[in-house]
């Protein structure tokens, strides 16, 4: 079984979810006492939600050369960032390191791919959303239609995630505002909703969506597992 190497702490609760669902998963296939070998290191949030509020991306990206390195020279075999936004920077990480990174966009396009949808709606925080790194892969690489929200649900979306979920917060009241901007994408076309925030699928479960969900931080949990466990 190789190492699983985790840039975590963005925040720590989606971090939380992928330690759950990796170690599940390895006792899944493997049984009995099984659990994955990890390395992680894990941001204090605060910093890194500075950074972005302040649009210092080059330091951001220089903290996640940093954390990336060291969890290499922990002895990771390979490496996940464990939130989107964060893959703003992740081919500046990718070309510093001499271990793979496993991007969470290419596993979840090929998780999408094969069920043939081409038009999707994604939510995310407002950069994920806005920016080209995220949905510029999807289209580019994987030739999908992606939908985003409207800017003043976009504004929902972003501090749901920074103001209550990146806390801990649930609130029924946001999964409402989540589910009616969902049912706006799926009207406009979309044909299944990719949670692109590690902490989005905290608060949102397929029951809540009339499409299929694509859980972030499921698909890049179990990716790790796959790949740990190939031969
Ligand atoms: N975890 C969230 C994501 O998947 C947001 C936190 C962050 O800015 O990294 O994008």
């Amino acid at each position: 079984m190789k190492t699983i190497g985790l840039i975590g702490g963005m925040s720590w609760e989606s971090t939380a979810e992928y330690y759950r669902i990796i170690n599940e998963a390895v006792k899944e296939r493997l049984g009995g006492l099984h659990s994955a070998k990890i390395v992680m290191y894990s941001f204090d949030f605060a910093d890194i939600g500075d950074l972005q509020r302040q649009g210092k991306w080059d330091e951001a990206t220089n903290l996640m050369i940093e954390a990336a390195k060291r969890v290499e020279s922990g002895s990771a075999d390979f490496v996940l960032i464990c939130t989107n936004t964060m893959h703003k920077m992740a081919d500046d990480v990718a070309v510093n390191i001499n271990i793979p990174l496993l991007h969470i966009v290419d596993v979840t396009a090929e998780r999408i791919i094969p069920v043939g949808f081409k038009k999707v709606g994604l939510l995310g925080s407002a950069f994920t959303m806005e920016e080209d790194f995220y949905k510029g892969r999807l289209k580019e690489k994987y030739a999908l239609d992606v939908l985003i929200p409207n800017e003043a649900d976009r504004q929902v979306v972003h501090n749901v995630i920074f103001k209550e979920l990146c806390l801990g917060e649930i609130k029924d009241s946001s999964r409402e505002q989540i589910k009616a901007i969902m049912k706006g994408l799926v009207d406009d076309g979309a044909r299944g909703i990719i949670l692109g925030c590690t902490e989005l699928p905290l608060l949102v479960k397929q029951e809540d969506c009339p499409v299929p969900l694509f859980d972030t931080t499921a698909i890049h949990a179990k990716a790790a597992v796959d790949y740990a466990l190939k031969d």
